[in-house]
Formats: structure tokens, sequence, C-alpha cells
């Protein structure tokens, strides 16, 4: 099979194409000054288009977004490919870019007023990116622009709990069973390990813990006693006086208890989310979740009765089955609830998911699976979009994965005031994440918005529980890398 480079992969798989059918095919770019000409040559003729950079492109990036741009334009204007909502913009966390044209001064007036249209324009230009993705970006990327970063030692930490109660269809995560108790009193003890030296680095050089996030896996899945226990831990080492949000976690509904909610309201938890996916119990079941629709309204009320806390609740459009009616309704009744904060996903198919291994058993198809087609699923976004907005609902931080149905995007969707912050940060990538537990991701960011510094904690829970100290020691080494940075931030407010 011919190995065409990334970008080239990426543009044929936008329009479902496989590499593998290409091999006859050869792509030649020149370059010459700015100006770059791709040739897509195969059986039937040669097709050649050209495009300039931008004066104020780094050179690298260019050359990747010029030959995506060619190829792209000769494939949907010579070939007939039907066009996709983000074009060529293939990256996870899309918005970044338009903050950082924003810092470099793009967009920005004499007088430091952002010129919405003009960053429109350019994200559909450079990125041939449909007008209303290129409006929902823009709105998103300067939502987040008062929140990113917000003080120079300010940081979030990550606390990564590997286990869920059963295997949903499509999950990706590092997520195990719930195992016997004996690996989970190890796991405590290896967290505790984890935790306690992360409270001493945060110390050792004067961070300060801005926003905590408990994730995974379904941390509420760890039975009561470990829960609390667990809970307890992240308080102590890292909920100082500074900490403005405190999230846990509580994906599966059926594993929420009032003794869980009289915990985190103990130790100050600030959000939590719980997630229905969808509310007809067919589809839960055919995608594994194992718990009922009724258990989800129930968990959902009594995290509101029990107060002050913002909940946030999942939607996936596009799962097996499901047709418009289907996610119409879901939405209606998940907003008869009132949540803080709805996060709309769209499914993706993706490496390591069941759903990936059973489409790649020959035995298997897509049809198989009764999944929506593309265009349904952007129909369902739309509405969604226009729903969320009639009540008042904006979008706040946004999203992409390779495979997503529809080839859109996930989006979370709040009213002023709600945004998760830990959200924002994360995507924005600006800011210190320092993680724990398993499969938790270090992020050191180069304050001039360079090189980001990363040390990952193991997915395989064996090799966590073995190897803890390892990798401790990994972050460390980032760390002291990384410090020289911490002083010298220049923050955009
Ligand atoms: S609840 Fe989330 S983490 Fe757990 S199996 Fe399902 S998708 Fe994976």
């Amino acid at each position: 099979m011919k190995n065409f480079p990334k970008e080239v992969g990426d543009v044929l798989r936008s329009f479902k194409l496989d590499p593998k059918n290409f091999d006859g095919a050869e792509i030649l770019n020149d370059v010459v000054g700015q100006r770059i000409t791709t040739r897509l040559k195969v059986a039937q003729g040669c097709w050649r288009k050209s495009s300039m950079a931008r004066p104020d492109e780094r050179f690298g990036a260019e050359v990747n977004r010029l030959v995506k741009k060619n190829l792209y334009k000769i494939l949907t204007k010579s070939f007939g490919f039907e066009p996709v909502p983000y074009g060529i913009l293939h990256g996870v966390r899309p918005t970044k870019i338009i903050q950082r044209w924003i810092r470099e001064g793009f967009g920005v007036t004499s007088q430091g007023v952002i010129d919405r249209d003009k960053i429109c324009r350019r994200i559909i230009s450079d990125f041939l990116v449909e007008r209303n993705k290129a409006e929902l970006l823009t709105e998103v990327a300067l939502r987040q622009l008062p929140i990113i970063n917000r003080g120079e030692k300010k940081i979030g930490v990550y606390v990564g709990i590997p286990f869920c109660k059963t295997r949903c269809l499509y999950c990706s995560f590092p997520s195990n069973v719930l195992p016997a108790e004996k690996i989970i009193e190890e796991f405590m003890a290896a967290l505790k390990l984890d935790v306690e030296a992360a409270a001493a680095t945060i110390a050792r050089y004067g961070l300060e813990v801005q926003t905590v996030y408990v994730g995974g896996g379904t941390p509420s899945a760890l039975p009561e006693k470990f829960f609390a226990e667990m809970i307890e831990l992240v308080h102590k080492n890292f909920c100082g006086a500074g900490v403005e949000e405190f999230t846990v976690e509580c994906g599966r509904p059926d594993t929420i208890s009032e003794e869980k909610i009289s915990v985190m309201k103990n130790f100050g938890v600030t959000r939590v989310s719980v997630n229905p996916q969808t509310i007809h119990q067919r589809t839960l079941d055919f995608i594994g979740r194992k718990h009922t629709v009724e258990d989800f309204f129930r968990a959902f009320k009594i995290l509101r009765a029990a107060g002050y806390w913002k909940i946030n609740t999942d939607l996936i459009i596009g799962l097996p089955g499901e047709k418009f009616d289907d996610f119409k309704e879901t939405l209606e009744k998940i907003l008869e609830l009132d949540p803080d904060d709805v996060t709309i996903h769209s499914l993706a198919i993706k490496r390591g998911s069941k759903l990936q291994m059973r489409l790649s058993d020959e035995l298997n198809s897509l049809e198989d699976f009764n999944l929506p087609d593309d265009s349904q699923v952007r129909l369902m976004a739309r509405h969604a979009e226009k729903i969320l907005r009639d009540e008042n609902f904006s979008p706040y931080y946004l999203y992409r994965q390779g495979y997503m149905s529809g080839q859109i995007e996930n989006v979370g969707w709040c009213r002023q005031g709600a945004e998760g912050i830990y959200n924002v940060q994360i995507m924005g990538e600006r800011q210190i994440i320092l993680g724990t537990g398993a499969a938790a991701s270090t992020k050191i960011p180069d304050p001039s918005g360079g090189k980001i510094r990363t040390a990952f904690n193991p997915k395989d829970l064996k090799t966590y529980l073995r190897d803890a100290e390892k990798y401790i020691a990994r972050r460390d080494e980032i760390f002291a890398a990384g410090s020289r940075g911490f002083c010298h931030e220049t923050i955009y407010r």
C-alpha cells in the first residue's frame, strides 16, 4: 500500500476514501516561495491546484495546510466529492487556532476590538470550513478568552479513576470493569502515592490549583468506602482556598447513591456530570450501559435536590438505531430537567472500542449497527443547536475526534456563567494540567505558546499499580524542565 503523508491521508479519509485504494495514485507537491502546487496523478489523468501561504504562517504548518487545501479542492471540484463541514480542519482543538491568531494580533483592531467576521472569513478561506461551523468556532474561541489561564501560577489537576461497571460499545477510554476489592485497594494505595507526590510538586513550585477534575472511567463506580476515601484524599491534597471548581464525573447514573452525594457535598464538589446519552432503553441495552432510563431520572433528581452544584449531562448523536425523532425526544426530556450544562457528542468510532473491533471483523458492517448516516447526524446537531439557543444555552467548548459521525464536533453548551473552567483550560492548552491516577496526562505548555511538555501515566492498570513511582518521577522531570517558564508567563486576558 502506498504510504501517503498524514495530511494526504486526512483529506482522503474526509471523503471516506481508503488510502489503500489509491495505490496507483501519485500526489506531488512543488514549493516555490509562498506558492504550493499539488498535482494528483491517477490513471485517468493529472489534476493540479496551487495556493498561496499567508505571510504570518510558520513554514511547515503552511505546507501541510496548503497541500490539504489543494487536494481537497481537486477532489471536490474535479471529482465531485461532497464538501464536509470542517473542510481541511482536522485537529482536536480547532478553537486554539483562533485564539493564537488573536494573541498574535490578527482580527484585533487598533482599538483592541475583535473583528469576528474577519476571523470567520479566514477560517473559511484557510480551512474551507462551512460558514456556520466557522461562526460556531469563532463564538466558542472568543467566549473562552476571558477564562483561559486567568493567573500565571494557576493550574488544573486531573485525577483518573479507571473503572466502570461495564464497558460501553463505543468506549475507547482506559476503563476497566470494576475489579475485586483487593485490586481496588492496590489502586487506592498507588493513587495515594501519586496524589501526595503531586501535592508536593505543586507546593515546591508555588503553584495554585484552580480546578480539580475527577474523571475516568466513572469515578462513582468505586464502592462507597473507596469513593469516600478517594474524594477525601483529593480534597485534602488539592482543594486549597484558591480552588474555583471541583468536578466529579458520575457518568453512569446507576453508580450514584445518597451516600456518595453526601460525601461530595461534604468535600465541596461544585460540579458533577450524570450522563443519560439517550433516554431510549433499547439503545442503552444495545450499547451495553446496563442501566435504565429511570436510573438516570432518579440520579438527576437526587443530585439536583442535594443543592448547589452545577450538573452536566452528556448526550450522543448518532447512536445505533436512533433516528431524528429519538434524539429530539431525548433532548426535550433532558431540557425539562434544566441541567446547567449539556454536552452534545457525535458518536465516534474510536480505535480500541468494541464497536470499531466489531466493524473491522469481516462479519459486521455499518448496516448491522443501524447507524444514522451523516446527513441525519448533521440534522440532529442543527436541531440541538436551535433548541439549546432558544433555551439560552450557548456553546463554550468544542473538540473534534477522528471518525465522528457526520464529521461534526462535540460541543459543551451552557448558560452564561455556568462554564466548566477545567473544560475550557484543557482545550486552550495554555495552563498546566497536572495528571494523577491511571491514564492521566500532565501537560506543561511553554509560556510562549510553543512546545508542550507531556508525561503520561499508563493506561494499563497493572502497569500503573506496578510502576506508579516511575511515572511520578517522570512527571517531576518535566516539572523541573518546565519550571523556568512558571514565573514569566505572558497571559492573554
Ligand atoms: S461510561 Fe464512559 S468510560 Fe465508562 S465504559 Fe462507558 S464510555 Fe467508557
